[in-house]
């Protein structure tokens, strides 16, 4: 459903990404881990074009670019149309409430009639636990019930695959849990998710692949039953000693 080859992403004199060939089965949950700097976050914001790639291709759902002439708006479209993504910061609307956030996308870009986006937007605000939230603003909700309304609107979208960037790093501790466990049930229901984290607990119960980036390149992936027991690469296992 994912085809990336030979990705390649500068920003000035800094290689960000060297060649990334990365592919993800429909219906699969892979884990990106690796250390900080290692090119991440910007491989996934390349996935759906967030980033312009200087060269490579992407791919998602048959909608195909090859990134090395200028991005071709029609391909964007068509590939954003398939992705959604969910950011660290959350990135919601502060002036809308959690039900305009999450009926935004519906309306503006798919252009479903408000009703239908308002029923949509409720059911899957229940979906996400936030069925008394309706009508709160961002800022009187917690990191973990922003992080929620994200993934609600995401959803929104109807995405073939939703791109997850350490969607945990900005909270407390004890707001972790309702996001993966949200994310958990997503995986189970079948949604195909790329998923930046740290969370190795969460990896090692959902993740059908962890691949794992060091310096803008991919240097192991496998499944967590391997990767976390006997990884071959030594940064790996160094990298494990530390997170773990
Ligand atoms: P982290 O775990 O810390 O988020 P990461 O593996 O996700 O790290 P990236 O955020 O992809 O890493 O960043 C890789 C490198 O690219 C870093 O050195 C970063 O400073 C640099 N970088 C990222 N975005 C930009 C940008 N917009 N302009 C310039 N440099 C950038």
């Amino acid at each position: 459903i994912v085809s990336v080859r030979g990705l390649c992403k500068r920003f000035g004199d800094l290689e960000v990404l060297k060649g990334i060939d990365l592919d993800v089965e429909r219906g699969e949950v892979v884990v990106v881990m690796g250390p900080s700097g290692s090119g991440k976050t910007t491989l996934i914001r390349c996935l759906n074009l967030l980033e312009s790639p200087e060269a490579g291709s992407v791919s998602v759902c048959g909608a195909g670019l090859d990134c090395g002439a200028a991005l071709s708006k029609r391909a964007v479209r068509d590939i954003r149309r398939h992705t959604a993504m969910v950011f660290q910061q959350f990135n919601l609307f502060p002036h809308m409430t959690a039900l305009q956030n999450v009926m935004e996308g519906p309306v503006s870009v798919r252009g479903l009639p408000r009703a239908q986006a308002a029923d949509l937007g409720r059911r899957l605000l229940g979906r996400v636990g936030l069925g008394d939230k309706y009508d709160c603003y961002p800022a009187k909700l917690s990191g973990g019930q922003k992080q929620r309304v994200a993934i609600a609107r995401a959803l929104a979208m109807e995405p073939e695959v939703i791109l997850f960037d350490e969607p945990t790093s900005a909270l407390d501790p004890e707001l972790h849990a309702e996001v993966l466990q949200v994310m958990r049930e997503l995986a189970r229901e079948g949604m195909t998710m790329v998923v930046v984290t740290h969370e190795t607990a969460f990896a090692r119960e959902v993740a059908d692949r962890v691949v794992f980036m060091d310096g803008g390149t991919v240097i192991e992936q496998g499944p967590p039953s391997s990767f976390f027991t006997k990884p071959a690469h030594p940064r790996v296992r160094t990298f494990l000693q530390l997170v773990a």
